[in-house]
């Protein structure tokens, strides 16, 4: 395992990169958070604006840019990842996951970097093997709703292959499934809608039966995950997710359990191209980085509605 001693991550403005900001600092690293927070909020890494390891730059990675100073790794985990988020911004996300993936592979060979991308468990589309193993090639709309999603963590893919293929560079695939904690929004992904709803005391919308499945993750190990890889060399993709496999209908229950609130279930239209069944298959993770997941569904949701709580306490104080 190497030790990291300076990191850029883009999309460390958001939800899931701010905490890997944090664990990076807590680990002895420097950070070089690069976010043009499109969808991501200033205040997820407000109380690191004094941290000396700690420097923001306010900037879009599908422009060229360069980082001064050393760096050993780069983390690109910059896109909008949300379905309302990437229908309203379409091309930002194509190009985030080219442009911006280019942009950043060339960061790391300039410094001679491990670089890690954070891909998704969308690369398999609706799947039609279950559960998913790194093997699987997926099914993929190429014209669908979320298609500038999905192809453009596709595309990200094969441009790492690239870059390690032509330069020998370091590189990292993670494919990250559902993660859910503090710090998400409710914009659109299924948990913290369903906990904004019940606190509103609004009936929970499911989209569709609710059969489908998800395999949520808690962030803290979906973090914990991701920092294993990029401290092995590691080259093929490796998911990062969570095995407790819970339809949507279930999830909306233990939401509106936890939060105690009575609001009503309201069924909606199915979302176009919804998987129906996601499970991460994780022995490569298990046995590659011995890395599994800690945090049960009910711990990580009470700590996530305590957290949203928190949250609009802050709001309306
Ligand atoms: P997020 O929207 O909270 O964070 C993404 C961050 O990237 C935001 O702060 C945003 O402002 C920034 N960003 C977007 N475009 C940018 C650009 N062109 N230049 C600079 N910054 C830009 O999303 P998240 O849930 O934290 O996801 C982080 C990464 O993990 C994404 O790459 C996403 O595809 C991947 N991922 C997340 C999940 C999940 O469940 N959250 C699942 C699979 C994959």
């Amino acid at each position: 395992m190497q030790r990291v001693q300076r990191a850029v991550v883009t999309g460390g403005g958001g939800f899931i990169g701010s905490h890997v900001c944090d664990r990076l600092l807590d680990s002895g690293a420097e950070v070089v958070c690069v976010d043009n927070f499109s969808t991501g909020h200033r205040s997820n890494v407000e109380h690191l604006a004094d941290h000396p390891g700690f420097t923001l730059i306010e900037a879009d990675v599908t422009e060229d840019l360069d980082v001064p100073g050393p760096v050993t790794l780069v983390l690109h985990l910059a896109s909008p990842a949300s379905l309302p988020e990437f229908a309203r911004l379409p091309i930002e996300t194509m190009l985030v996951g080219s442009a911006g993936t280019y942009n950043t592979l060339r960061i790391a060979q300039r410094h001679s970097a491990r670089y890690v991308l954070a891909s998704t468990s969308e690369v398999y589309g609706d799947p039609l093997e279950h559960p998913q193993k790194e093997t699987y090639w997926g099914n993929v709309n190429p014209i669908g709703p979320r298609a500038v999603y999905d192809e453009a963590k596709r595309y990200a893919e094969a441009m790492t292959v690239a870059f390690r293929q032509t330069y020998g560079l370091d590189t990292g695939i993670v494919r990250i499934f559902n993660s859910y904690g503090p710090r998400m929004r409710d914009d659109g992904r299924v948990i913290p809608n369903f906990i904004a709803q019940a606190l509103d005391e609004v009936p929970l919308l499911i989209h569709g039966d609710g059969e489908q499945t998800r395999s949520p993750c808690y962030v803290d190990d979906t973090v914990r995950g991701i920092l294993a890889l990029a401290s092995s060399d590691i080259a093929h993709p490796v998911n990062i997710g969570n095995v407790e496999e819970i339809s949507v209908l279930e999830l909306a229950r233990l939401a509106r359990e936890a939060v105690g609130s009575a609001s009503p279930f309201k069924h909606v239209d199915a979302d176009l191209d919804d998987p129906r069944r996601r499970r991460p298959d994780i022995s490569r993770a298990t046995l590659e980085l011995g890395w599994k997941p800690q945090v049960s569904f009910a711990e990580g949701l009470r700590l996530t509605v305590a957290a949203m709580r928190q949250a609009r306490q802050g709001l309306s104080g």
